[in-house]
């Protein structure tokens, strides 16, 4: 059996709009996988900020016309457009009462009210949009809530649809803390039959749970690391929908994601102060120096950590919090880069305030300051509570610069602490601030030693790139095709 064609549907890629790591998996995933061969193409929203000259897109020809249940058919338009610096197609589905918004999913934090049509609307345009360009793909590839009602259409409104008796549905979690849950009202837009509001399916507490029906009727699901495919059929990682993941696990596989060399790589880095690589990583200090300079810090050799993320719970910041005036009383340097919780980003811009000699944080969404501080700093903080991947922690080591990381999903999965064999990194388990200062002050120490530096080239041998990984995505697609009785 061959996969031939692929639709992939999500709600967020780069270059053309991004909230995290999604947007990245979107566009380097796809990419690796055409070069193994696979007819694949993109399809997302077009939101108001993907700009139609720049990415010089094309309209199609004709309406596309969505069945959307209580509000009858639907017209959107579609544009054609490419992924740059490939040859993957990407289509996107305008319609502008529901994407022509200011952000892809809320409005300063507060969600908007009609996500769940929004998206539903993004599923059934992606099967009609397959029958306009006749474009039948093998396997539909979801990505989390935003396209799981896909799953659950395909398999009930286009369950009779001879179209798609040969194509199947792949379910990708990049996050299970973010379900789609939504009023019960939501079943009125899928137009799937009342039987599958039950606890089994689509029901959760008594509305719709978007992700959890996508699971149920999705022929595979991913997840973006091996040990986060562990961690979600336990009650402390699984949100609740553990239990529901664990019936259903014989379908389940965890792949690491890979990283997007043509994105991030200090040989090529346009954004950087300085290109190096493993035989010339002494220049990697010029970057610190660059970074000395940009954030007005003091021009001297001491350690400098990194840290660039969500400033949410989940990437562990309050244990930094907790933690932050003993850590900085060390002869250190340390850069933040990051939006999120307001409390959080009140905290450290007092910090900044009180130790503007050693620590200065840039509040704010910023690619280019992000591989600036990838290039420049020595270590990269990240004590997340939970990871289903994690990207930075590859990026990091790319760059030579050592993670620092607490061992829980991809971060598990990537680093190896810096007392083992193959080590590129620092690694502690222990969610509390003592576990994460003494690997803090661990990693302080050994900045001084001879390791340090064949640690450093050692992460950046490590191959992370998306090969591997979308091998094992082909070997998921065909998984996916073969009959269901032979999957159990
Ligand atoms: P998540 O998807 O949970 O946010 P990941 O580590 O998987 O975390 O991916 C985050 C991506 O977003 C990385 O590419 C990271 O560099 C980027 N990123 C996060 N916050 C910022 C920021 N404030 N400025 C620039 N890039 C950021």
């Amino acid at each position: 059996m061959e996969i031939k064609k692929v639709l992939f549907v999500t709600s967020e890629c780069v270059p053309f709009a991004k909230t995290g790591g999604l947007a990245d998996v979107s566009s380097a995933l796809p990419k690796a996988l055409k070069k193994e061969g696979v007819d694949i193409r993109i399809v997302m929203p077009r939101y108001y900020i993907v700009d139609k000259e720049k990415y010089k897109l094309k309209a199609l020809e004709g309406e596309l016309v969505v069945p959307m249940g209580k509000l009858g058919n639907l017209y959107a338009q579609v544009f054609e457009g490419m992924l740059p610096n490939s040859d993957v197609k990407v289509y996107f589905i305008e319609y502008e009462d529901f994407f022509g918004r200011k952000g892809l999913y809320d409005d300063n934090n507060i969600a908007y009210k009609d996500n769940d049509i929004r998206f539903i609307f993004l599923s059934k345009a992606s099967i009609e949009l397959s029958k306009k360009i006749d474009f039948i793909p093998d396997i539909f590839h979801c990505n989390d809530w935003q396209s799981s009602a896909l799953n659950i259409i395909l398999n009930t409104k286009y369950a009779l649809d001879s179209t798609f008796s040969h194509t199947a549905s792949v379910l990708s979690i990049h996050n299970i803390n973010y379900q789609g849950k939504f009023d019960k009202s939501a079943l009125d837009y899928l137009e799937c039959d009342y039987k599958h509001f039950n606890m089994y399916e689509l029901e959760d507490f008594g509305g719709v749970n978007l992700l959890k029906g996508g699971i149920k009727f999705c022929d595979a699901i991913t997840t973006v690391s091996p040990t986060y495919a562990k961690e979600i059929q336990t009650p402390e990682f699984g949100c609740g929908l553990d239990q529901h993941i664990k019936g259903l696990n014989y379908k389940l596989f965890g792949i690491l994601n890979g990283v997007d060399y043509d994105e991030w790589n200090p040989k090529t880095d346009n954004l950087i102060k300085q290109k190096y690589s493993v035989s010339s990583i002494n220049k990697k200090s010029i970057n610190k120096e660059d970074l000395q300079k940009i954030f007005d810090l003091p021009q001297k050799n001491v350690p400098m950590f990194g840290f660039i993320g969500r400033l949410v719970e989940q990437k562990g910041i309050e244990l930094i919090a907790s933690i932050f005036e003993e850590f900085i009383q060390e002869d250190i340097q340390f850069i933040m880069l990051g939006t999120g919780e307001k409390w959080a980003e009140d905290f450290f811009r007092n910090m900044e305030n009180k130790y503007p000699d050693k620590f200065k944080c840039y509040i704010g969404y910023n690619n280019e300051m992000a591989h600036k501080i990838e290039a420049g700093v020595d270590i990269f903080l990240m004590p997340s509570l939970f990871e289903p991947c994690g990207l930075n922690q590859m990026y990091s080591c790319i760059y030579g610069t050592l993670p620092l990381v607490r061992g829980t999903g991809g971060l598990e999965d990537s680093i190896i602490n810096f007392d083992e064999k193959d080590a590129n990194g620092f690694k502690f388990y222990e969610a509390s601030p003592m576990a994460l200062i003494n690997t803090i002050k661990w990693a302080i120490s050994s900045y001084y030693s001879n390791r340090f530096k064949k640690v450093q080239k050692n992460a950046m041998k490590k191959d992370f790139s998306w090969k591997k990984s979308a091998k094992l995505y082909k070997d998921v697609y065909m998984y996916a095709k073969l009959p269901k009785l032979v999957r159990r």
